[in-house]
């Protein structure tokens, strides 16, 4: 089997945006793949060094509700970056051959520092990052990686420097290949990007009450002042990522028409959708009912070994072809 690695930053408890645009996709490439997921939660100190407080919470957090939509360990590897130290050695080595152009030339950098002006990302760990991210990768023997369109130059980079290594010391590394993923962008309550920090989420663990509550406030086309005006679904945050995400065609048709004739309102033609998504959740919910922080501490203390053992064995060889056994 071909080995798939990806992870994500500890954000705590998941959101539909992490398990459409990630999640799910993990899910199902766990029975075609040898598959390492891992909890990020150095990567998350290069862009929030100062606030690491709740990084041990937000591990476990996350890592529940992993379990919950359906990873599974016995056919995924689930573990915490942080504790395969071999990460940082091997992130170290590849330091030592990456140009620093090559890191400064990534368009994640250069979009982060213009658009993150809250943050202080002018250090040495922000820039490197993309060498760490290709350690987690190469650590593994990784040959697959799952992305979005938007994140293909990180695994390119990982590419150029796995060639860069083999070159130098002879062949260890597999060059990893993008595996594309064409993943619905979910977009929040208030039309903007999903996402924890601006409050507009809708969190796989919430009440069915809450669920139906944040989505009839989600914002619609905004020429639907009143019952009676007709609107234009194109124009609609909601019929956008949820509708057409949700929605079965007949029911599409009949939303698209209701909408552009005035013949539904917005909640009527919004319950239609929200019943698929309470439908989506409440599996997940039964599930992560019966999980306790001490399952996911259990599942991240097998996987870290399990992680570490094959760790260990790379970092071997890797020492070996540097000279450095
Ligand atoms: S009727 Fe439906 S598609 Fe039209 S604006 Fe309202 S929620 Fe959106």
């Amino acid at each position: 089997m071909r080995v798939v690695v990806s992870g994500a930053r500890p954000t705590g408890r998941q959101h539909l945006g992490n398990y459409h645009g990630a999640l799910k996709n993990w899910v199902r490439l766990q029975g075609d793949y040898r598959c390492f997921f891992f909890v990020a939660d150095w990567h998350a100190l290069t862009t929030d060094y100062a606030r690491h407080e709740s990084i041990a919470d937000n591990t476990v957090e996350m890592v529940l509700d992993w379990l919950a939509v359906g990873l599974d360990v016995d056919r995924s590897v689930i573990f915490q970056q942080s504790a395969v130290p071999e990460h940082a050695e091997l992130a170290l080595l590849l330091g030592m051959l990456t140009p620093v152009p090559w890191l400064e030339r990534n368009p994640t950098y250069k979009e982060q520092r213009e658009q993150l002006t809250d943050r202080d990302l002018s250090t040495y760990g922000f820039l490197g990052y993309p060498v760490l991210q290709a350690a987690d990768v190469l650590m593994y023997k990784g040959e697959v990686v799952p992305v979005g369109i938007d994140q293909a130059p990180h695994i390119e980079l990982t590419r150029e420097i796995a060639r860069r290594f083999n070159g130098l010391y002879g062949p260890v590394f597999p060059e990893p290949a993008t595996l594309l993923t064409d993943t619905p962008k979910m977009v929040g309550t208030d039309g903007r990007k999903m996402s924890k920090s601006y409050g507009n989420a809708v969190y796989l663990t919430d009440a069915p009450a809450d669920i139906h509550g944040k989505l009839a406030r989600m914002v619609t086309d905004p020429r639907r002042v009143r019952r009676h005006d007709p609107g234009d679904p194109n124009d609609c945050p909601a019929y956008q990522s949820f509708h057409r995400h949700y929605c079965t065609p007949e029911e599409l048709r009949h939303q698209e028409e209701g909408c552009r004739t005035a013949a539904i309102g917005c909640l009527e033609c919004k319950e239609i959708m929200i019943k698929h998504v309470q439908a989506e959740l409440a599996p997940i919910r039964a599930r992560r009912a019966t999980l306790r922080p001490d399952d996911a501490r259990a599942v991240l203390a097998a996987g870290n070994a399990r992680a570490r053992a094959v760790a260990s064995g790379t970092m071997a060889e890797v020492r070996a072809a540097m000279g450095l056994a």
